[in-house]
């Protein structure tokens, strides 16, 4: 019987042994005994990182959906896969039977294969997040289709760039989304991108706002009559396992965006065991990620790791503000949710309000609760912790990347003590290296550098569309024989990771290498700090200094900006010393953020050196106006 379902920590370090001696065996066995496949592998693994060329499960034939839906028929046909809860409390709830997901996959796909659809064509999904959003993505999969999403927030310029650059002749969208109390014209968004994308021959419009919009003759259909005159049934195409599944285009804080492509066989087996694992997910859990479909988290831990292990699974086209910031919890109490997964910049938000907004509902359900995107400073995984799981969940603090397809380092919740600020240990099957910057792996304990996989695991994304020499030179250039993350991490004295931040954010300051995250999560535990963010700006002396971005929680704060400024200072003295101080703090009202909410440091390195002529693709900013004023109040 192969380990699918870990359960203390001797049990871990055991697998984990295992998964590293022989990972080809390791796999196979899991691979053989939890999913269905029509043809089994000729090959377990074979790869070369030079290439770089990565093959899991080589000759093996399959179909994800029959993973996904049709295996759960007999047993959990009643059961609810998908429970929707709208972006308003008072609209109802859906619950979506296996049955009925199959039913709703099966006749999107043959409208997919009616409109011409073939297995390997490209097919853009800019939906919100409503049912329609993981139905289509299934029915891709279902026909073969490789589906490209394009998160809904995306402006128009950002959608087009993402369409041409997989040149998708179909698009997926509706009439609009709601988001709180605004709605807004994603289909107007779509028209103004198809403008320039002459490869898109028709577009699918899904009704969820119901206003009256322009339709475009011979291009543009209603989605719901082409679903209800489509059959019912509809026969999965069988797929090579190294066959595309999808493209996902990274989020976008550093640059022009890369369109990571995931294949079928490994990429199922991985998210399907780290769901299990990392959530500790039993049959009978009620199993809430609060990310959006159109980011990997969404992918993995909404879609299709949830699904193959015949979950239920949330799916919440709100937000945490609406209609007060009590939702999440609201949402919680009304489904009993048993895991709870979120991200940094939204526990951040939710702990500047009173906490009336959680004491009001019983969270009592909660086993689990996990944070992913950034690293959760400490003052927020305390209020987390605290406040939400009452001391009694486990937080997870999962890194992971688009890149990765799956959780790398991550607590095992009940079975990995944890510590806030800490990835604690490798996932099973994962070995990761820190390097110093001449190449050299840095062994042993107290260490920091840059983090590698020395290892391919199976969800490990296979190129970047249309770009394998940028595959090549960004991921596997840095290091010999090694993934390169981006990212760097400190291990520390029992093994356990703590991502510092991406590597290019790392500012060496008078000769000392110094993450931004550690500086940050020091400012952000002063009282009247509610978030910060930190970068270099050339000094004659130092080489480098610190400029601190800083965000009260009073906007009205009356106490001297001066005495702030020096506490703070006097706070990173204390926590990281002296050589960590800040030169310069600007207190701003907001941070420009990435649509997946993450602080574009980017953009604040050159304000702070004073280059603000090209500040770079800006498309995917959430927030676009609170970069004119931080230019304007720039120190
Ligand atoms: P781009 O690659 O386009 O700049 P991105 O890196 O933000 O965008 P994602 O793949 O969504 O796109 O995010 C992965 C990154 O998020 C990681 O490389 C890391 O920097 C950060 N991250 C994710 N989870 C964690 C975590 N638990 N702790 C610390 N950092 C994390
Ligand atoms: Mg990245």
């Amino acid at each position: 019987m192969s380990n699918y379902h870990i359960k203390h920590l001797e049990e871990y370090f055991q697998v984990y042994r295992k998964s590293v001696r022989n990972p080809e065996a390791f796999w196979e066995e899991i691979a053989e005994e939890h999913f269905v496949w029509r043809k089994k592998w000729n090959n377990v693994l074979s790869w070369d990182f030079s290439k770089p060329e990565i093959k899991w499960f080589e000759g093996a034939k399959l179909n994800i959906t029959e993973n996904c839906i049709d295996r759960h028929l007999p047993t959990r046909g009643d059961k609810t896969a998908i429970l929707f809860e709208p972006n308003d409390p008072n609209e109802e709830a859906q619950h979506i039977t296996y049955r009925d997901l199959h039913e709703r996959v099966c006749r999107m796909a043959n409208v997919l294969l009616d409109q011409g659809v073939k297995k390997g064509d490209r097919v853009c999904i800019y939906l919100p997040m409503i049912p329609e959003l993981a139905v289509a993505v299934l029915a891709c999969a279902r026909i073969g289709a490789i589906h490209s999403v394009v998160f809904a927030g995306f402006s128009s310029s950002a959608l087009a760039a993402r369409i041409n650059d997989s040149d998708c002749k179909i698009v997926l969208t509706s009439d609009g989304s709601y988001r709180g109390s605004k709605t807004i014209d994603l289909k107007g968004i779509v028209d103004k991108a198809l403008d320039n994308c002459p490869g898109v021959k028709s577009v699918l419009v899904a009704k969820r706002i119901n206003t009256d919009i322009p339709m475009k003759d011979g291009r543009d259909h209603w989605l719901q009559p082409l679903l209800d005159e489509a059959y019912a049934d509809c026969v999965a195409e069988i797929m090579d396992a190294e066959d595309p599944l999808f493209i996902l285009y990274t989020s976008g804080s550093t640059g022009k965006p890369k369109g990571m492509v995931h294949t079928t066989g490994g990429y199922m087996v991985y998210s399907a065991y780290t769901f299990k694992n990392v959530f500790q997910y039993r049959e009978e859990d009620v199993y809430w990620c609060t990310a959006d479909i159109g980011w990997i988290t969404g992918h993995s831990y909404i879609v299709y790791g949830p699904l193959a292990n015949g979950a239920t699974t949330v799916m919440f086209e709100g937000v945490p503000s609406y209609p007060d910031f009590g939702r999440f919890w609201e949402v919680v109490e009304k489904h009993k949710v048993t895991q709870f997964y979120t991200a940094p910049t939204a526990i951040r938000a939710l702990a500047k309000e009173n906490l009336e907004f959680i004491d009001k509902y019983d969270l009592s359900s909660l086993k689990v609760l996990g944070s992913v995107g950034e690293p959760i400073n400490e003052e927020a995984w305390h209020w987390y912790n605290t406040n939400v799981g009452k001391k009694n969940s486990p937080i997870v603090d999962t890194w992971w990347q688009t890149e990765t397809g799956g959780i790398m380092i991550t607590p095992i919740p009940y079975v990995t003590p944890t510590t806030p600020t800490y990835a604690t240990l490798p996932f099973i099957g994962i070995q990761p290296a820190l390097m110093d910057e001449e190449g050299k792996e840095l062994k042993g304990k107290q260490v920091s550098g840059r983090l590698c996989i020395k290892y391919p695991w199976p969800s490990i994304a296979r190129t970047i569309w249309g770009d394998h020499d940028r595959y090549r030179d960004t991921y596997f250039s840095a290091y010999k024989d090694m993934y390169f993350s981006g990212d760097g991490a400190f291990r520390d004295a029992v093994g356990y990771y703590r991502i510092t931040g991406r590597v290019d954010d790392v500012v060496i300051v008078s000769g000392h290498n110094l993450g931004t995250a550690p500086i940050e999560d020091s400012i952000n535990e002063h009282p009247a700090v509610a978030e910060s963010a930190i970068v270099g700006f050339p000094h004659d002396i130092k080489g480098n200094a610190l400029y601190g971005y800083v965000i009260l929680k009073e906007v009205g704060e009356s106490r001297n900006r001066e005495n702030l400024a020096k506490e703070i200072n006097q706070q990173i003295t204390e926590h990281i010393g002296p050589i960590a101080k800040l030169d310069k703090i600007q207190f701003v009202s907001g941070l420009p953020k990435t649509r997946s909410g993450k602080i574009m440091r980017r953009i604040l390195r050159k304000i702070a050196s004073k280059d603000t002529s090209n500040l770079g693709d800006t498309s995917t900013l959430l927030n676009p106006e609170v970069v004119e004023e931080i230019i304007n109040g720039a120190l």
